[in-house]
Formats: structure tokens, sequence, C-alpha cells
């Protein structure tokens, strides 16, 4: 915005692109007597010369001159991207009026008449620039939009994140594994092939946070979570923290021996943690106890059953003796 204020001030810079020498001369002194800063090219290829490493707030150009004219210079300063926005005056003489309806063909935004009358030339020249002052700023202004767009998209899709992520363990929440189960319950019923699920509670953990306090509680269910999601290798297989200290498993496409046998995988995985807990009935560790369930989903079946089934497992394996893994067959 700065520079868009200070570009309106006088210190604009024309192109004059003009053959003869002393009318290039005349305007020149014309516009520097005004205190715009002026360059001069002597035909279009010497303009666009100038226009590869310069941007003039506007160009004041002759028709006819030779090697490339006024024309050709329009034509080719409206096919490039960078200096389509720049405003062309053509400069002609009374005789040459026909001439001009090619020039705004061609890209010409307006026209001073020859012999160059100073009145004319700076109401031209004002006009013109103030609309250039415009398009930059809404151009601006446009970039301006398009960067908050982008960081309000960037922000939504980190919400999104945020709401299917369990906060405390960074592993997906409970609502994120609903629909999750619910969606691989209706693939593994058009393609019936079997689901399985694990279900895993840390033993004694009550006794965990009262010996330890809650933080370190906290720290030991993150500890947990990153190990259950180090130990899924397929891609389909999917951890969540269901509730409290509870975490489940959902395997697509797997039997009850697979589920088994991650779980027996995830209950040493754990045990290898060695995180002490002195209070545990079971262990100096902290341990798991799993449940697993397997089913073949069918039309009469709603999901409920393969938690409900790892849940029973689960309870087995508490009143078993903690720290194994039990299933149940359906
Ligand atoms: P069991 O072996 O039968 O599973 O015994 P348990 O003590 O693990 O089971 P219980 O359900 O009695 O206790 C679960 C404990 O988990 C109680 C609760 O304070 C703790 N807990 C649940 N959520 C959190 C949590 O987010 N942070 C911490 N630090 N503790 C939690
Ligand atoms: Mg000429
Ligand atoms: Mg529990
Ligand atoms: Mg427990």
């Amino acid at each position: 915005m700065d520079l868009l204020a200070s570009q309106e001030g006088s210190t604009a810079t024309i192109l004059i692109v003009e053959d003869s020498a002393t009318q290039a001369l005349l305007l020149q002194s014309l516009l520097e007597g005004n205190n715009y800063r002026v360059a001069v090219a002597g035909n279009g290829l010497e303009a666009l010369e100038y226009l590869d490493d310069h941007a003039p707030d506007l160009i004041i150009s002759d028709i006819i001159m030779p090697q490339m004219d006024g024309y050709e210079l329009c034509h080719r300063i409206n096919l490039a991207e960078h200096l389509k926005d720049i405003p062309i005056i053509m400069v002609t003489a009374m005789s040459e009026k026909e001439k001009l309806q090619l020039a705004f063909a061609a890209g010409a935004m307006d026209f001073i008449a020859k012999p160059v009358d100073r009145t004319e030339l700076f109401a031209r020249v004002r006009s013109l620039l103030k609309l250039k002052y415009e398009m930059d700023r809404r151009k601006a202004r446009e970039q301006e939009l398009l960067e908050v767009t982008k960081q309000l998209q960037e922000a939504n899709l980190m919400l999104q994140r945020l709401s299917e992520l369990d906060g405390l363990t960074n592993i997906a929440n409970r609502r994120c594994f609903d629909v999750y189960l619910d969606q691989e319950w209706r693939r593994a019923t058009r393609t019936g092939s079997q689901l399985s699920m694990l279900m895993i509670d840390i033993d004694y953990f009550k006794l965990y946070n009262d010996t330890y306090g809650h933080q370190a509680g906290d720290e030991c269910l993150r500890n947990v979570a990153t190990a259950l999601n180090h130990t899924l290798k397929r891609g389909g297989d999917f951890a969540a923290r269901y509730g409290g200290e509870e975490f489940a498993i959902i395997l697509p496409e797997t039997d009850i021996a697979g589920a088994v046998f991650l779980a027996q995988t995830i209950r040493t995985k754990v045990e290898e943690l060695k995180i002490t807990h002195a209070s545990s009935e079971v262990s100096d560790q902290v341990t798991v106890s799993i449940g697993a369930a397997s089913v073949v989903p069918e039309k009469n079946l709603t999901n409920a059953i393969l938690v409900t089934t790892a849940d029973q497992a689960l309870y087995q394996a508490k009143r078993n003796g903690r720290n194994q893994v039990r299933w149940t067959l359906m």
C-alpha cells in the first residue's frame, strides 16, 4: 500500500517511444517539467528491450516508426502478462486518425494529436495514471484476498484434523473411530471380507494415577498410544482412543488368527515400554489386557456386535488375570 501511495505522487515513470528525436525531446521536457521520470526508446523494439527490466507506469508511443511500429508494440505488450496493465497513449497527426482505430484494436487506451498541446497531454497522462493506480490497487487487494482465503483453508484443515484427533494422545478420537468403523463395516459387507477389532485396556490404571499422579498417567497414555500406532503396519489398520484408558483398533480384511497375533505383539510392545507400575497386581510395569473379535458382516448385523464381542473378550482377559489376550469367536 505504501508503494502505491508513493506512486501516486508525481514520481511516475513514463516511457516515450518515438523515432523523431525532436518530437521525443519535446515530450520529454514537457513531462520532466512536470516532475515525471522519463525514459525514451527510438522504436517498438527498443521499447520492448527497456520493458524487459523496467516497469513504467505509462507508455506514450508514436505510431509510425522503423523496425517496430506502434501497433506491433501495443500488440506485444497486450500479450505479455506482466506488461498488459501498463496503459498506452498513442501520439498521432490529425491526418492519421483512421489509423487510431487499428491502434485501439491493438490495445492502446487513448491518443494525443500532433502537434502536442501541453494541457491535453497532462490531462491524458493524469487520467491514465489514475486508472493505472486504481488497477494496481485492485490487483493488490485481490492478492491480499487470495492470501486470506488460503490461510482460511489451512485453518479449516487444521480444525478438521483437530476434531478427528484425541487432544491428549494425538491418535484418532472416538468420533473418528465411529466413522471409520461404519465405513469399514459397509465395505466388508460389500466384499464379504472379514473385519476384526481389538479392544485394549490398561491394567490397574486407576492405581497408576493414584501412585504417580494424573500427569504421569497422561504421559503413560501418550506412550501406550504411540506404541500402538507403531505396531500397525497395514494401510487400513486403524487405532483410536476409545475412551479413558481404553484403545480400539480396527483391522480390515483380517481374520481372528491375524488379530490375535497383532494383539500379542501389542501386549509385548507395551511391556517393553518398561513403564514402572509398582502398585500393579500383575506386573512391575504397565501392562494391557486385550480382547479380540472378528466377523464377516451380514445384512442383519450391525457394527455394534463387533464392539460388544471385543469388549466381552477384554472382560475375560481381565477376569483371567490381566496382561493377556483373549478372543471370542462368532
Ligand atoms: P483394570 O485393570 O480393571 O482396567 O483397572 P483400572 O484401574 O485400569 O480401571 P478403572 O476403570 O477402575 O480405572 C480407569 C482409570 O483411568 C480411572 C481414571 O482416572 C483413569 N483415566 C481415564 N482417563 C484418563 C486420562 O485421560 N488421564 C489419566 N491420567 N487418567 C485417566
Ligand atoms: Mg514516427
Ligand atoms: Mg477401563
Ligand atoms: Mg483399565
